[in-house]
């Protein structure tokens, strides 16, 4: 099932996890952003976290690639956020890839408490496996949204973040010059081509 765009109010006192999922330059972020600002319009208070590792535009803002950001609390562990959340109607939290697999007790905690957790994430890393606590939040959401990107390769939607640069840990950050979106046609050519993963 989908996020129910008409019952914004109502989520939030029975409280729910929503994840909002897909590639690199998918719209995520954007995606995560219109439902908090819709929570705000509300009247609902809300709090937004991500991780601290990722700072790569700004310290304290939520930045998509558009550039509509909205203003976050940089957090080392996910356990922060639960003492940051008192009192809140609705969370958000970006990049939840970069968290360890306690951010799964701590959204289903905070969603148990009535509060409405919207999370938004990296399904897969650079070699198209599960990126680190994902697929454990996509289980116990109640909503999960796949939004793709489009193939820079062939227009299909694309729903792999291929890395261009030639480092192989998981976690690199970088924009356009480091990775582009591919479907699973052009990611499959472009992997066999580079001798590192081949
Ligand atoms: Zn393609």
């Amino acid at each position: 099932m989908d996020f129910p765009e008409n019952s914004i109010r109502s989520a939030g006192k029975k409280g729910s996890v929503e994840v909002i999922t897909g590639s690199m330059f998918s719209g995520k972020t954007e995606e995560l952003i219109r439902r908090l600002r819709r929570a705000r319009f509300a009247g609902l208070k809300v709090e937004i976290f991500k991780p601290s590792l990722d700072n790569r535009y700004s310290e304290t803002r939520v930045v998509s690639h558009d550039e509509k950001s909205i203003v976050s609390t940089p957090v080392d562990h996910a356990t922060a956020i639960l003492l940051l959340s008192e009192n809140v109607d609705v969370v958000g939290i970006d990049e939840a890839q970069f968290f360890d697999i306690s951010i799964v007790d701590v959204c289903n905690n905070l969603a148990d408490k009535g509060i409405r957790v919207i999370v938004a994430g990296l399904d897969m890393d650079f070699l198209g496996k599960p990126f680190g606590p994902m697929p454990a939040l996509m289980a116990v959401a109640e909503y999960v949204t796949k939004v793709q990107a489009i193939c820079m390769r062939c227009g299909e939607l694309a729903t792999y973040s291929f890395r261009k640069s030639s480092e192989d840990q998981v976690v690199v950050l970088g924009e356009k010059e480091k990775y582009e979106p591919l479907c699973r046609q052009c990611f499959n050519k472009a992997i066999n081509k580079k001798p590192l993963h081949g």
